[in-house]
């Protein structure tokens, strides 16, 4: 396919969604896949929504999933300028053509005759929609109510009785009665345009030849399509992309999870595990695989085998995938996405020494299998932490604490631990030998008693990583401490 120009245009209204994210991503694996160009422009039309500061995370989002763009906001580009707000000179003429035309017309309805109209046809179990009661005004009505101080909208004159079709490359052929439609405004009172009217300008002016968004815009399509055809701009290929749900198939909301791509950021997700995750929301690749670096996404990705059903939101799935690349990861990059989290539950000093960090790489070394994402690191880590132990309510702990050999094991290891200043694992692991052997005592009597007493649980860190990390001092205080609790 040659000269692909795709484009993610979101509205600042907001932080970025999964959604949003998920469409953001199809659009750019497909214009890579081709070899074509993609657009990022800001749709900031509703202006009482639309804040700078959402525009900025929005891009921030998109560049930490890796997602970057050839042209438009932060960027610059020929098209420019890539917000709406910014483009209102050039939507202008076009508006005028349509009044011209006929195309489009002035409407003077207030608000109360405009509801009062939606629920007469809501009582007549018909679609509301507006019946054109400006449609032929004449020069001098509209005079008479423009001196009433009435601020029109303008709309576009919605042709009667046509088949209206989508030609949509996922849903196959849609078929809307223009009839149902209704003239709808263009342009508002306030004189900035609407959404589906600037969308059109924008992709026909950014000479946008495919565009793949969320299936909750195909409804808009018809009348885009009116707009293209009154304009004589080529009709772009269309691809409306599923929904997004949770698993009890339902819309995807935040009483399901986190929905917005900076809560995953924040709880430690990798982007390239959100990206990998996102990917497989209504797009499916050949064979069973589900693992696909971001490279191999874009080399497979065809909009052939993204699903017409709605994508269910699997948070066991994105887990398991996240767990996979953080095993993957470097364990500088794991601990530099642990470190906050670590800090933040007051574990580990905010300036942190770099012989401290080095010693906390080791740390998130022996729980970087058992993560599934960095805001657990915390209560993996804690048993790192702390001069004394509480230990857990368990049948397994009582089992082993009420051993006969237990003091005794205790006691030997505590004095052996005191003549160290510093031990490593293979220094522990001998110690621990030797204290078995003086006491007869080997296996889970042994290392079962050590590992609870030391840490108050019966699972955890490698015994050997965890005793050589904690140092002789800690290990030693922490057998004290158990001991006297007994
Ligand atoms: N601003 C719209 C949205 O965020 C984009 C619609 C479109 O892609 O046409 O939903
Ligand atoms: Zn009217």
């Amino acid at each position: 396919m040659e000269n692909v120009r795709v484009r993610f245009a979101p509205s600042p209204t907001g932080p970025l969604h999964i959604g949003g994210a998920r469409s953001a991503l199809f659009n750019w694996l497909f214009a890579r896949h081709y070899g074509g160009k993609m657009v990022v422009r800001v749709e900031d039309t509703d202006l009482e929504r639309s804040t700078g500061e959402y525009e900025e995370l929005i891009l921030d989002s998109l560049r930490w999933l890796g997602l970057n763009w050839d042209e438009g906001i932060a960027v610059g580009g020929e098209h420019g300028p890539y917000r709406q707000q910014e483009r209102l000179e050039i939507y202008r003429p076009y508006v005028d053509k349509l009044l011209e035309t006929g195309q489009a017309y002035h409407c003077y309805c207030s608000g109360e005759e405009l509801e009062a109209e939606r629920e007469a046809l809501l009582a007549r179990n018909e679609l509301p929609r507006y019946l054109g009661k400006c449609r032929n005004l004449t020069l001098k009505d509209r005079e008479e109510l423009c001196a009433s101080g009435k601020q029109p909208v303008v709309r576009f004159r919605v042709p009667e009785g046509q088949t209206l079709v989508v030609d949509d490359l996922v849903r196959g052929r849609v078929e809307f009665e223009s009839d149902g439609i209704g003239d709808f405004i263009i342009i508002k009172s306030d004189g900035i345009p609407t959404y589906n009217f600037a969308v059109v300008l924008d992709d026909a002016l950014m000479d946008i030849t495919h565009i793949l968004r969320g299936e909750e815009h195909l409804s808009n399509t018809p009348r885009q399509i009116l707009i293209y055809e009154a304009l004589n701009f080529t009709l772009p290929k269309f691809a409306h992309i599923s929904l997004i749900l949770g698993e009890d198939r339902s819309k995807m909301s935040k009483r399901h999870g986190a929905t917005s791509v900076v809560q995953y950021r924040q709880d430690g997700y990798l982007p390239e595990a959100l990206v990998n995750f996102l990917a497989l929301l209504g797009w499916s690749p050949e064979g069973e695989e589900e693992i696909f670096p971001v490279h191999e996404l874009v080399s497979r990705f065809s909009l052939k085998r993204v699903s017409k059903s709605p994508a269910v939101f699997n948070f066991e799935k994105l887990k398991w995938m996240n767990a996979h690349y953080i095993r993957e990861a470097s364990i500088e990059r794991v601990t530099e996405l642990c470190l906050p989290h670590i800090q933040e539950a007051g574990l580990v000093e905010t300036d942190i020494t770099p012989e401290r960090l080095a010693w906390l790489e080791q740390v998130v070394a022996t729980v970087q299998e058992k993560l599934e994402y960095c805001a657990q690191s915390p209560e993996l880590v804690r048993v790192f932490f702390g001069e004394t132990v509480e230990l857990d309510d368990e049948e397994d702990i009582r089992l082993v604490m009420a051993m006969e050999t237990t003091p005794a094991v205790l006691n030997t290891f505590r004095d052996k631990a005191l003549t160290f200043a510093q031990w490593d694992g293979d220094t522990v692991r001998q110690t621990l030998k030797e204290v078995g052997k003086e006491l007869g005592v080997k296996g889970k009597p042994l290392f079962m008693a050590v590992r609870v007493a030391v840490s108050g649980q019966s699972h955890g860190p490698d015994l050997n990583s965890l005793l050589a990390l904690l140092g002789p001092a800690l290990v030693a205080k922490r057998l004290e401490h158990t001991l006297h609790s007994m």
